[in-house]
């Protein structure tokens, strides 16, 4: 087969097609995600290699076809018809982590976050990974319980209740998960801690402060609102304590980031309309997120919804008003706590969707350095991918240990009590790095510590 000028010639991308199935048809312009998308998109990487040294695979394979060069020059050929679309491509998209480490360091400012998305929609479009297993859990997870806010909460409440009553302690003593298939047997560890109450339990839908300023809507997000729910009540005490009256609407549904970054453009796009929904956008001065993988998602909505005449505008209006909880804090001025609480050293692992994909490092930081008593030592390749990177510790789970390894090493040489970062899919990552390594260290969000902080001042 021609593989076309532009791809490095070790690619082997011969394969035979699998039948054709996908989760919601999508007949786009010309039939194709990557031909659909502006040319000079795809055009503008000069192959410089600059970013080749940032990428995490790269870095640990050491082959062009792992890199972000590699992987664009593949898209072309696809957008020009050199290549087909393979099960070898499709894996190669898979086997990208998504960081974004390549965009900060790119300096044509190729739009990295566009061209992985689009590639593995086609992948998916194209159906090239179709098995029954994976088309079952893709199905299950993607269209099913991410779809459904009151069965995610269901299933939620099954496996608080599994956890409280013991049942998953007892099951790890007695080392019954090697019972289960290996699938599951690897997944388990990465169980996370299921809170009691969800968001809606513990916030009012409209909480407002005694000195009012700004009106801003939170976002309680979905894995975030199963085990992160007290972030969500600590990200609105600190909204709260400065001057921002907090709207929560109920039963928010999933951003979509989970189907965007998997292929699930229109999935995407549904639940894309379904948030923008929940929120009477001209009331609100910013929507708040402190999650960094939906924080880099829900910004792209615009772009998302470009041809929706129904909600083209309103969706330029969200983007607009979407911030991360320190960018939004750093925007308006922190408040900084008038009470110290016992010292403490911290150290901050930086969530690749937040300094790659929204290029916001400081305001983090400065939201650290405004906690009285908090000493803020510096992590080395704090720009370094976890291994997190949405599910890939699930899909890909031997990279994934091989950058959490890389990473915990970091964490340790600080020797710091708590490691803060601003997304829940590095918190669970690096929560099992902690329990690995045996580390006496704990895991929080940077917004966490600092209403601790104003809590203390009462
Ligand atoms: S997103 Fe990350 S893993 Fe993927 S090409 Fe870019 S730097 Fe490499
Ligand atoms: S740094 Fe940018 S322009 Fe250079 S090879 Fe990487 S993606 Fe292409």
């Amino acid at each position: 087969m021609e593989t076309g000028k532009t791809v490095p010639s070790s690619f082997d991308l011969v394969e035979e097609k699998p039948p054709h199935v996908r989760l919601e048809p999508d007949p786009g312009k010309t039939g194709s995600y990557l031909k659909d998308l502006d040319y000079s998109v795809l055009q503008q990487c000069m192959h410089c290699g600059l970013c080749l040294p940032t990428c995490p695979t790269y870095v640990i394979t050491g082959k062009e076809k792992n890199s972000p060069r590699g992987r664009i020059s593949l898209m072309r050929a696809i957008a020009d018809e050199e290549l087909e679309v393979t099960k070898a491509f499709a894996e190669e998209m898979y086997f990208c982590l998504g960081c974004l480490a390549c965009t900060t360091a790119c300096p044509a400012d190729v739009d990295y976050t566009q061209l992985f998305e689009m590639a593995r929609a086609e992948a998916e479009r194209q159906g090239v990974l179709d098995k029954p297993k994976r088309n079952f859990v893709r199905w299950i997870a993607l269209k099913v319980i991410f779809k459904r806010p009151r069965l995610l909460h269901f299933l939620g409440r099954l496996l608080w209740f599994y956890q409280a009553v013991g049942l998953q302690t007892a099951i790890r003593q007695l080392q019954l998960t090697r019972l289960l298939p290996k699938d599951l047997r690897e997944l388990e560890p990465l169980t996370p801690s299921v809170r009691r109450h969800f968001s809606q339990e513990i916030i009012a839908a409209v909480e407002t402060p005694s000195e009012k300023k700004y009106r801003v809507g939170l976002l309680t997000g979905c894995v975030q609102d199963l085990t992160f729910s007290d972030i969500n009540r600590d990200t609105a005490d600190v909204l709260l304590a400065n001057n921002c009256e907090v709207v929560t609407p109920r039963r928010q549904p999933c951003c979509g980031s989970l189907h965007g970054h998997n292929g699930e453009w229109e999935l995407a796009k549904e639940l894309a309309r379904r948030n923008i929904d929940q929120f009477d956008l001209d009331s609100l001065d910013a929507i708040i997120t402190n999650a960094a993988g939906c924080g880099s998602h829900l910004k792209h909505y615009d772009r998302l919804l470009a041809d929706d005449p129904d909600y083209a505008s309103k969706a330029r209006q969200w983007a607009e008003k979407v911030r991360d909880i320190s960018e939004w804090l750093d925007e308006i001025g922190i408040r900084p706590p008038k009470v110290s609480e016992k010292p403490e050293n911290v150290t901050y692992h930086e969530a690749c969707h937040l300094c790659h994909g929204q290029q916001i490092t400081k305001q983090p930081r400065n939201l650290l350095k405004s906690i009285p008593g908090l000493e803020l030592r510096e992590l080395g390749e704090s720009t370094w991918c976890c291994g997190s990177a949405g599910v890939y510790n699930i899909t890909q789970p031997e990279t994934a240990q091989k950058l959490l390894e890389r990473k915990m090493k970091h964490v340790a040489a600080t020797e710091a009590e708590v490691v803060a970062t601003g997304n829940p899919g590095c918190m669970i990552q690096l929560q099992s790095g902690v329990r690995q390594e045996g580390l006496k260290i704990r895991v929080e969000h940077p917004v966490s510590l600092l209403a601790r902080s104003y809590r203390s001042e009462k």
